[in-house]
């Protein structure tokens, strides 16, 4: 259903992190297709980047999508080096709180764009949680999004209600989750430092967004009813937010071009090389590793990865990010690259994990379980290798094994800020024994069925008549009564 009304017009604001920025603009595209005027705020130097990935969907949609930008604060107020306008050009993670501090000034100019453009609805991101004190002073309604599985967002609240870590008495200690759906247990090591009491920063911060989203409208979900029913349910009945899930936003990119550009990112590979490649490979041969946008391992982790990649015998493309790019690669085992010339492929920088996610060839997915890339995994029909690191990725681990029974954790076991657990590296032969579990043994038979059962409940939920569908048809009519 179209937006008949065709008199809504709504801000997206998203958090400046590519794990952000790319769903983001994936629904400003997906509502744009329903007739809604879309505009995504962002800064100068972003805006050339989420203009790209808008040309190449313009052409097959209707409605306009306008980038606003509004000025980041200057080196002066924020200490960061100049031209940091986004996470991935930061020179050290480090920086992240200071980058979260910065976004804090983008307020008062966010609020003139508010009085002079007032639209009917502001989508902005977690980490923007003022924008629902903005919103509210122009009586615009404010959706939360966090970019973040239903599972997930129950995860935190649970932890936030109950701190059950704390009922543990060492840290490896296994802990139920309280009044959460399903047997599901962790350790105090993998829930995050926010929730911990030495982090006193990063617990207020938490405080504020929780605040913000109980004060705000509603909450759009990239996922799908389907794959996380009891999920979705226990949030919205339990926590009494009102929700709509509208994934996987992904599959809102349908041409093989805008698949490539998605997020206005391009790809570093020769696309016509790494095609090629994947076409001489029979189906489900090929292991794919990527561990997001910005996670950094230490190098010895590195070499770990590729002996076992090695070990395993299996074929790969292994994406390893620009910040090998330029690194002298002592960091891959001494002659790896030479022995496995027919054997793998080395993305030193960008690539399209969408478009190559679902090609027929890939069998497994090496995974840091960002919600994106799990849901691009569960999209494409591949079965997951689970390695958390940091954010939520542990709990998104137990819903991709524990739940959706469609992987096998590599052994992950502490949280850490985006670089991977320093004291203790996951050895080669663990990973070697993850991919051949996956790709192998019988129990992969099982999970590579039930990741096709999935990805087909997926491409179903955002087709007309789809429970995502649906549920963005409910909302825009919500947001047009509202409005009127
Ligand atoms: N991504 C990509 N190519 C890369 C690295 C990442 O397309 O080389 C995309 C990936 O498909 C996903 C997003 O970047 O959409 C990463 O988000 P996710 O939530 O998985 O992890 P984060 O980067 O936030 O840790």
């Amino acid at each position: 259903m179209a937006n008949k009304d065709a008199s809504l017009h709504i801000f997206f604001f998203p958090f400046l992190a590519h794990g952000h920025t790319i769903p983001c603009i994936d629904m400003a595209i997906l509502f744009a297709a329903k007739g809604v005027r879309t505009t995504i705020i962002t800064t100068p130097l972003n805006a050339p980047i989420i203009s790209k990935a808008i040309e190449k969907a313009k052409t097959h949609q209707t409605k306009e999508i306008n980038i606003q930008t509004i000025k980041f604060p200057s080196t002066d107020d924020t200490g960061l080096p100049q031209g940091c306008e986004h996470v991935s050009t930061l020179p050290s993670l480090h920086l992240l709180p200071a980058f979260h501090k910065a976004t804090r000034l983008l307020q008062e100019p966010f609020e003139q764009l508010l009085r002079e453009q007032h639209p009917n609805c502001v989508v902005a991101d977690m980490f923007f949680p003022w924008t629902t004190d903005s919103a509210t002073k122009f009586g615009i309604p404010r959706l939360v999004f966090h970019g973040m599985s239903f599972f997930s967002l129950c995860a935190y609240e649970v932890m936030r209600l109950y701190e059950p870590y704390n009922n543990t008495s060492f840290d490896s200690e296994l802990f139920l989750l309280p009044n959460f759906p399903g047997e599901i247990k962790m350790t105090r090591l993998q829930v995050g430092s926010f929730f911990r009491k030495d982090d006193v920063e990063a617990k207020r911060f938490w405080k504020q967004i929780h605040e913000s989203e109980v004060r705000s409208y509603g909450v759009v979900v990239n996922s799908f009813y389907e794959v996380e029913k009891d999920y979705a349910d226990h949030y919205k009945k339990e926590f009494g937010r009102k929700a709509w899930a509208i994934g996987p936003l992904s599959l809102c990119n349908k041409e093989k071009e805008q698949k490539t550009c998605r997020g206005g990112k391009e790809a570093c590979v020769d696309e016509n090389a790494w095609l090629k490649w994947l076409n001489t490979k029979t189906t489900g041969s090929v292991v794919y590793v990527c561990f997001g946008s910005m996670t950094e391992f230490p190098d010895s982790q590195f070499r770990e990865i590729a002996l076992g990649l090695e070990a395993s015998g299996k074929e790969f493309m292994w994406v390893v990010g620009k910040r090998k790019e330029n690194k002298e690669d002592q960091w891959l085992p001494e002659g790896f690259e030479k022995r496995m010339k027919e054997k793998g492929i080395i993305v030193r920088g960008w690539a399209p994990q969408a478009l190559i996610l679902e090609h027929e060839a890939i069998g497994a997915f090496v995974t840091h379980c960002g919600w994106n890339s799990t849901l691009e995994g569960v999209v494409a029909g591949v079965p997951m290798i689970t390695w958390p690191v940091g954010a939520e990725q542990f709990y998104n681990e137990r819903l991709v094994i524990e739940v959706l029974k469609i992987g096998v954790a590599v052994g992950a076991r502490k949280w850490s800020h985006f670089v991977g657990d320093e004291d203790g590296d996951i050895k080669w032969d663990a990973v070697e024994m993850a991919v051949k579990r996956v790709m192998e043994e019988e129990e992969g038979e099982g999970m590579r069925n039930r990741a096709k059962l999935f990805a087909h409940m997926a491409k179903r939920a955002v087709e007309e008549g789809g429970s995502s569908y649906s549920n963005l048809d409910a909302l825009l009519q919500e947001l047009a009564s509202l409005s009127h």
